[in-house]
């Protein structure tokens, strides 16, 4: 199969674990007969650098001429004071209402090698594996009117009935091959803007008799992800919330730096690591790439339909963090790995995974 993806490692750390995810697809692709017809194109900081705005219209271009994108992170501190419309993050939140891809699924997964790494309890993280389903073309992150005069700041957050229902679908028919379970996150105690996404939830649910709702209070759910992260299966949020909770996922995983992303709409899939540009560890080869690496493997199943391929990858994943050669975040008992030496790592790993199953 021929891959036709877009690479935007953007700014920070996101230069370096985007080389070393792009390293792991080429292994992927001589594994197992593929072609690969890579792009790149410019995002955030260095977009602005160069061009003048965090999205230009190339980049856009780009990202709708490929089947997928892959994205590193965005964000320069010598942005922090700017307006939000000429920050480097305006070209990510660009870029993903360009492609409308509206559902954001943040597998948790808490695998047993890294069982040291969290600072919770072993018997509490133990058997975690969720997936958190985040609205992200709308809420409180896109909501008009929003603003900053007259003394006072302001942002909207609202939602229409068919910006609710679709990523409501998405996660139900999720759940239906996982452990058949949603949790729907929302503040209906305070926010209208809740009482509605809880209402048309609940109106969808019914149509998959088969899964079970339940609804919980945000608050409520931030403590129940750290007291007892396993009884989630799919939870389903706005956008705002699901950008909070996910982080704690990050505790979950032993690092923010394990998580992978993937963003899909009707046609797009823009897949990138949770993580942001690390101001604080970039450019020293530090960074994990194994959120990078594994938003490759939910590329190659929601966009390429090859399971296969993923299933192998994720095996590789799981074989080097057995192996302990893996970044410091991950608190190795020896010398901790570079980027580079774990994306390496990954691809022999893929190789060999590949001749035992033959
Ligand atoms: P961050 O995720 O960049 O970093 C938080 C902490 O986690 C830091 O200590 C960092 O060193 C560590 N960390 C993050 N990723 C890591 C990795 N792969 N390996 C090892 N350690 C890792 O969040 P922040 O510091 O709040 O934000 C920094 C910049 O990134 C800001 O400009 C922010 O707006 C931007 N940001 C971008 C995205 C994105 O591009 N999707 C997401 C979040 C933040």
């Amino acid at each position: 199969m021929n891959l036709k993806i877009l690479l935007l490692p953007g700014d920070g750390i996101g230069v370096e674990v985007t080389n070393a995810a792009a390293d792991v697809l080429k292994a992927v692709a001589k594994t197992f007969g593929h072609t690969l017809d890579l792009s790149e194109g410019l995002l955030g900081g260095i977009a602005i650098h160069k061009t003048g705005v965090p999205l230009p219209e190339e980049t856009k271009n780009l990202a709708m001429q490929a089947d997928a994108t892959l994205m590193g992170a965005v964000g320069l501190p010598e942005f922090d004071t700017a307006p939000p419309s000429q920050r480097p993050e305006a070209g990510l939140l660009g870029l993903r209402k360009a492609l409308d891809v509206f559902a954001n699924l943040r597998p948790v997964v808490t695998y047993p090698e890294l069982i040291e790494s969290s600072p919770l309890k072993n018997h509490v993280v133990s058997g975690t594996d969720m997936i958190i389903v985040r609205e992200l073309t709308g809420g409180l992150y896109y909501g008009q009117p929003r603003g900053i005069g007259n003394n006072r700041g302001f942002n909207t957050m609202s939602y229409t009935r068919a910006e609710v229902e679709r990523v409501t679908h998405m996660a139900f028919k999720l759940a239906r091959n996982r452990r058949k379970k949603v949790t729907s996150v929302d503040k209906s105690n305070v926010l209208e803007v809740s009482q509605f996404w809880r209402q048309v939830v609940s109106e969808i649910g019914p149509q998959y008799p088969d899964v079970q709702l339940e609804h919980m209070l945000v608050d409520n759910a931030a403590m129940q992800m750290v007291l007892r992260p396993t009884q989630f299966d799919v939870m389903l949020t706005e956008n705002t919330f699901g950008d909070i909770l996910s982080d704690i996922g990050g505790i979950l995983a032993g690092s923010i730096g394990m998580l992978p992303s993937a963003s899909l709409g009707a046609t797009k899939g823009l897949y990138e690591p949770v993580h942001g540009s690390a101001p604080d560890i970039a450019g020293q080869n530090k960074a994990n790439p194994l959120g990078a690496i594994g938003s490759v493997a939910a590329m190659l199943e929601y966009t390429f339909g090859l399971v296969k391929e993923a299933q192998a990858l994720n095996a590789a994943i799981g074989k080097v963090l057995a192996s302990g050669r893996v970044t410091a975040d991950l608190r190795p008992k020896g010398t901790p790995a570079t980027t580079q030496e774990v994306g390496e790592a990954v691809g022999q790993a893929l190789a060999l995974t590949r001749v035992e199953a033959i």
